[in-house]
Order: structure tokens, then sequence, then C-alpha cells
């Protein structure tokens, strides 16, 4: 297919390694999922190439490290505004690529942006301590210092935001970054590199290595001595795998994994702000997000009232091409992807759920999923147990508090949590109560650049955004200074 771009450079196919655009040892194609037409064929990066962008990334790492803060604000803003004045061309590529709705990827790229223009304000301001001396003689000063080099691996679910997000602290903090983007998404993390190319960062500072051999490349970083931090956003299942292999060099690890948000509804909502909230929570992304909630649990009073609204509000979600007008709903991923709804779906269906709307794939083939409401679930049911990661609003009925916030927090993740609610020592009850990084009160939406986002428990380790953010990628020094 050809893409409809204004800057077709932006289109790049070749890997980014110390500033310049390489070959691999082979090509892999990208396809588009809404139409299954190759979209581009993409250098395919070994774990050699790996070792050797990371040796690249390193030895930048001295110069770029000993800029100012100033002095990599200046350039992580220009990289932030040729983000926004192509954005047109960035959410055309992600949308062939990923296939969300072209609207949303477009919201997308100012959402992953905002993470660079964040992180650039915050280059200038990593300060330190001086502690009062424990003894006489003694003054104590806390540096921060960059961690070195950082190994990221991301997911296709938000192909440009994913990478964003970790990239403008590492940078803004003076580390140097090897970016191994999902093989079905390679294309956005690619123009990124060509934009902040145009920016002025320097060559091995920012490195982009398209590879098919995910498990090589990975352990390639974990296990590389000079990599000093792996940032990783995908399963919990493979975060635990990374986490064992950067155990032979100790890396600093954040891990932004998997979650099973609940979504809870009490009586004394506002019925149809907690269905906008659930619209927004469970269908973005078509439902492929980290956050989006999974177990949706109502309150007894509530229950029939908000379970036909919400048929209601998803009967108008409008699935198709995300190139095409008025689409609100693009197809999920893959096949795989399908079949892991069509599974929730029929074990709800075998213990006593019904379907009230959708249930099936639409009739245009390939993987577009109706979006779809259950009734009548119950806690045994794997719905409630296993992130769906598709278009599945299951509803859950409850009585008391008590019994709500025990089904919530029965789960191994902590990502997010949602919940609507009026009486404000509720409020205040459930948000403490509930096991989770982050909760959304009276809102669907809770990410963004200036709020830390992140997991407890199996959801991971670290938080991105946020005065917070930056943390993660700064070592703490203690000079002591004595003979004063
Ligand atoms: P998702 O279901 O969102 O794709 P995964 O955890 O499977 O979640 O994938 C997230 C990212 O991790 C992808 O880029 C994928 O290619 C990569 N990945 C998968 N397996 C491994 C592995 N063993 N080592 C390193 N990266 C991996």
């Amino acid at each position: 297919m050809t893409l409809s771009l204004k800057d077709p450079s932006l289109l790049e196919t070749r890997a980014y390694v110390n500033g310049t655009w390489v070959e691999g040892e082979a090509r892999f194609d990208v396809f588009d999922p809404a139409t299954g037409q190759l979209v581009a064929s993409v250098a395919d990066l070994d774990v050699a190439a790996t070792a050797r962008a990371v040796d690249a990334a390193h030895a930048a790492g001295h110069n770029w490290a000993a800029m100012t803060g100033k002095e990599r604000a200046a350039i992580l803003r220009r990289w932030h505004d040729l983000m926004i004045e192509n954005a047109d061309d960035l959410a055309t590529i992600l949308t062939a690529e990923m296939g969300k709705p072209w609207a949303e990827a477009r919201g997308e790229i100012l959402y992953g942006a905002s993470f660079i223009e964040w992180f650039a304000e915050e280059a200038k301001r990593i300060y330190g301590d001086v502690i009062p001396g424990h003894q006489r003689d003694k003054r104590i000063m806390v540096l921060k210092q960059p961690v070195g080099v950082v190994g990221s691996i991301t997911p296709w679910n938000f192909p440009n935001a994913m990478i964003a997000r970790k990239v403008g602290p590492a940078l803004a903090a003076g580390c140097t970054f090897v970016a191994r983007p999902a093989e079905l998404t390679p294309l956005s993390a690619l123009a990124m590199a060509v934009l902040g190319e145009r920016a002025g960062i320097p060559a091995g500072v920012f490195n982009v290595i398209p590879s098919t051999d995910a498990s090589g490349v990975g352990k390639e970083l974990c296990s590389n001595p000079k990599v000093r931090k792996i940032t990783f956003t995908g399963s919990t299942r493979v975060g635990k795998i990374l986490m064992e292999q950067a155990a032979g060099t100790i890396k600093k690890m954040s891990l932004e994994l998997g979650g099973n948000a609940p979504f809870i509804v009490f009586d004394d909502a506002d019925l149809d702000a907690a269905v906008e909230g659930a619209m927004i929570a469970k269908f973005r992304n078509n439902g492929q997000t980290c956050v989006c909630a999974n177990r949706i649990y109502v309150q007894s009073g509530i229950y029939d009232a908000f379970a036909k609204k919400l048929k209601e509000a998803v009967r108008q979600l409008h699935v198709g091409n995300g190139f095409d007008e008025g689409v609100t709903t693009g197809p999920l991923i893959s096949e795989a992807a399908v079949t892991k709804v069509e599974a929730h779906i029929a074990d709800a269906l075998d213990k006593g759920a019904e379907v009230t709307t959708g249930g099936n794939r639409t009739n245009t083939g390939g993987t577009f999923f109706a979006p779809t409401v259950l009734k009548g679930v119950t806690r045994d049911m794997l719905v409630c147990h296993e992130e769906t990661f598709g278009p599945l609003a299951a509803l859950v009925r409850f009585d008391t508090e008590a019994e709500v916030i025990d089904m919530a927090n029965d789960s191994e993740f902590g990502l997010a949590s949602y919940f609507y609610a009026n009486d404000l020592s509720r409020v205040w009850r459930v948000a403490e109560a509930l096991e989770s990084g982050m909760v959304g009160v009276n809102t669907g939406l809770i990410s963004t650049e200036v709020a830390p986002f992140g997991g407890i428990k199996q959801s991971g380790l670290g938080r991105e955004g946020s005065k917070y953010g930056i943390e993660d990628f700064l070592e703490l020094k203690n000079v002591c200074l004595g003979g004063i």
C-alpha cells in the first residue's frame, strides 16, 4: 500500500545505529492489520548488531551526560516540536502499522510528544541535596547522575508513546538509549528517529534496532554489561524473563506489565458519567491498553440501568478501517487477539453469562470484532482473572463495598482501577483500599505526562511521567566531604 504522506522521508525502513541508517542481515514485512496489505519491509537486526548499537550508546554517553541540562533540553524541545509539526504523517504511519483510528493515532502522537516536552523541562531541574554532616568536620552532598546506557523493549499497542515515555526521561537525565520496537510496529519508532536526527540528537544517543529476534535481542540487552538499565512495557510473562536475565548484571529495571483493571460503579454514581467513563476505559484503542477496564462491577441498585445505557453506547461504536471517516474502533492486532476475546466470551457463556450486544466477529472478515457487553458475569469466569485486551465489557453485579473491594483486589495485577461514587468518605476509603498504582475516581482516563504511571504487585516496577519519572533514570551518589 502507498501511504499518503506530506513528507515521505518519514517512512524510514532502515535501522538507526550510531547516527547512521543501516541495513540488517535480512528484512521483514510489516502489514496493515485492517487490510492485511504490506506497508513496508524493514531492516531486521541481529544480536551482533544489537551489541554494536549498545557500544555506540556507551561511547556517546560521556559527552551526552556532560552537556548541561539546558543543552539537552533544547534538543528535546526541538524533537517535540518536530513531532507536533509532523503529527499528521506520524499518525498515518501509526494507523497503517497498528490499525487504530487515525484521529486516535494523532492523539497518541500528541500524547507521546508531551512526554518529550515534559522531560525537556525536567532536564534543567535534576536537583541533588546537601545534608548537614553527621560529624563536625563533615558535609554530605547527594548528586544525581545518569544511570548510563538504557535498553528499551516496547509493545505494538502504542508504537509511538511507549517509546516516547521512556526515551524522554532517559535522554533528559543524560542517559543514552537503544530501542527495540515491537516487530509489528517498527515504523513509528523509525519515524521518531528521523525527527530525532533532525532535532540534533548526537550520533549514538538514540538508536533504533528493529528485529524479529525478540528473545535474542532481549537477552543481549539484559546481559550486556554496558547496558545499565532495562525499561520494558509488555506482558508480565516477558517481564519476568527479562528480570531473570538482567539479574546476572544487576541492572536497574522499569517494568510496565499487564493489568486487569476493575471498574466499579456504586449506587450513588452519576450514571451517565459512569457510562461515558466506562466507554473510554474499556473501548479506547479497542480494549488494547494495559489500563483498560477488564472487570466492570456494578452495584445492584444501578446495575440494570447501567447495563442498558452501556449497551446503547456500545452500539454507537463504528468498527472499520482506521483510515475511514467516522470509524471509532479499528481491527484487533492479530488473529490470536481475536481468539482470546472469543475464548473469554465462550467461557463466560458456558458459566451462565449472557451477551447483550456484540459477541462475534463483524462480517467484514479480518480481525474486526464487534464491541461486546456481557451481563451476569461472576468471579469464577476467566474474564475476571485474565486481561482480555479486546472490546469485551464484562458486567459483574455486587451488593456491598467490602464485597467489591475484595473482588477488585483478588488479582495478582495492580496497575489501574477506576470507580464512580459521590459519597466523599466512600471516595477516600475505596481509593485507599484498591491495590493498584493508579486509581481513576469519576474518570475513565488517567494517563498524562504530568502524573506518575505504573503498577504494583505483578504489574511492574517504576513510574513513567511526572517529576518521579526521571528518577528511574538517575543514580544517587553520596559525596561525603571530610576534614572541614
Ligand atoms: P504483547 O502481548 O503486548 O505483545 P509481549 O510481552 O509479548 O506483550 O511483548 C512486548 C514486547 O516484548 C514486544 O516487543 C515483543 O516482541 C517483546 N518480547 C517478546 N518476547 C520477548 C523476550 N523473550 N525477550 C525480549 N523481548 C520479548
